[in-house]
């Protein structure tokens, strides 16, 4: 009877982890005051589940399979399936509940496997991505996409290739879930503890949701081609990394522009796409690429990440110059707003807005055109002109007058003069 009881007193615990009620204290690995990375007992504000990861913001799925292949019958048609009827045929195995492991040790809970460490540092940083966009997004326009958010922990997805997907973090935005894959050859940072990476993750789903109108597969994105189609995704990634640079402002080493240096291996490309480099320009190729590649070139190479960070390092040099990480901030604030604005001032159109009305007419949609919008949401004018300054030179705007008065509506640009940082190379239209 009493090998009974004790075996049944074993099956419970094993079979029943510590679930506390929220705030948690619970260990996680994370980056400390002078960037290193160390342990350190941290809160999870809003885990109802601790050993199955998940709470409010975020829902951690393990083993799952996502499979997405062109020449699946069921696939053939995604942009017209509903958000269910995607995640039905692209979703093979919705997987299981994950499991963490911890040990109580004076009322901190320690995990006690590699993977729960993993996970409870990825649901911490989740949690931090959500504060820093609920600071940043306009008080009117909460963070409500935001809340359970679907993360497949350590699944295999294949995007139409034979072998699994390795070493990355993503948003899948056609099924409006999270990844974050196994890693094989990086020995690194892992993508799920590093701040900035979910923070730019978590930046694809606030873009999904306010510019593209939270449809899955916006049609933009299948209809456009060259030079809309590539600024469009570029816009996205670029401002992506400006966001993961902001979401690690919530961590205790503060600001931190290198983040991709601590989870990518090639270095000197994780340099690039920093937001704070100040020698970001677009050059002839870029320049070339931008308005030749076919939407498959440019979102399988690098250009489309270096496009777009010269767009993060206008706004990022415009901010830092004005105010430093204040300032930043700011200009982020303001960023957002231009995501989506319904105003009735004809000049306040927001980003969602110019794609919607243009979506049968791609050329509408320039680089002049965006940055103007972007610039008119600048609330303060000097800051604004910094941008103004920072984008005509930067990213090679192509007005015939300084201040770009002739390509963007309402001269958001007026009084302000191109820096002087990258060389000028000539115009293509005339
Ligand atoms: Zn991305």
């Amino acid at each position: 009877m009493r090998r009974i009881v004790f075996a049944l007193f074993l099956l419970l615990v094993v079979s029943c982890g510590p679930n506390p009620p929220a705030p948690v204290k619970v260990m996680a690995i994370i980056p400390t005051e002078t960037g290193s990375y160390e342990t350190r007992e941290v809160q999870l504000t809003t885990i109802s589940n601790l050993t199955a990861l998940k709470g409010t913001i975020a829902e951690l799925v393990g083993a799952g399979r996502i499979i997405v292949d062109d020449s699946d019958p069921l696939q053939r048609n995604l942009p017209a399936l509903n958000d269910t009827q995607r995640f039905e045929v692209i979703v093979r195995d919705r997987g299981t509940d994950v499991r963490g492991n911890y040990l109580d040790r004076a009322g901190t809970l320690w995990p006690s496997d590699f993977h729960t460490w993993n996970m409870t540092t990825t649901y911490f940083n989740y949690e931090n991505a959500f504060l820093y966009f609920q600071d940043v997004l306009p008080p009117a326009a909460p963070p409500t996409e935001l809340q359970g958010m679907r993360v497949f922990y350590w699944p295999e997805v294949r995007i139409n290739t034979a072998a699994p997907l390795t070493d990355n973090a993503l948003y899948l935005s056609f099924i409006k879930s999270f990844v974050v894959a196994p890693f094989e050859k990086d020995q690194r940072i892992p993508m799920g503890m590093n701040l900035g990476i979910i923070g730019h993750e978590v930046a694809h789903k606030v873009w999904g949701k306010r510019v593209f109108d939270d449809q899955g597969i916006h049609p933009a994105l299948t209809t456009w081609s060259l030079e809309p189609f590539n600024l469009l995704k570029s816009l996205d990634e670029g401002l992506a990394d400006l966001h993961g640079y902001g979401a690690t402002c919530q961590s205790l080493a503060r600001c931190r522009s290198e983040f991709l240096s601590l989870s990518i291996s090639d270095e000197a490309y994780a340099k690039q796409r920093d937001v704070a480099r100040n020698d970001a320009c677009v050059d002839r190729n870029l320049r070339t690429a931008l308005k030749s590649f076919s939407q498959d070139q440019w979102v399988r190479g690098r250009e489309m990440y270096l496009y777009g960070n010269v767009w993060a390092v206008a706004l990022y040099q415009a901010g830092v110059r004005s105010g430093g990480e204040l300032g930043v901030k700011s200009i982020i604030k303001d960023l957002l707003t231009a995501y989506d604005d319904e105003s009735d001032d004809s000049n306040g159109t927001g980003l969602k807005q110019l794609i919607n009305r243009n979506v049968n007419n791609s050329m509408a949609f320039t680089p002049e055109v965006v940055a103007g919008i972007i610039a008119r949401h600048i609330t303060n004018v000097e800051m604004r002109r910094a941008f103004c300054g920072e984008a005509i030179n930067r990213l090679q705007l192509e007005c015939l007058n300084a201040d770009c008065s002739d390509k963007m509506v309402g001269n958001p640009c007026m009084g302000a003069s191109p820096r002087t940082t990258c060389e000028r190379i000539p115009p293509t239209m005339p």
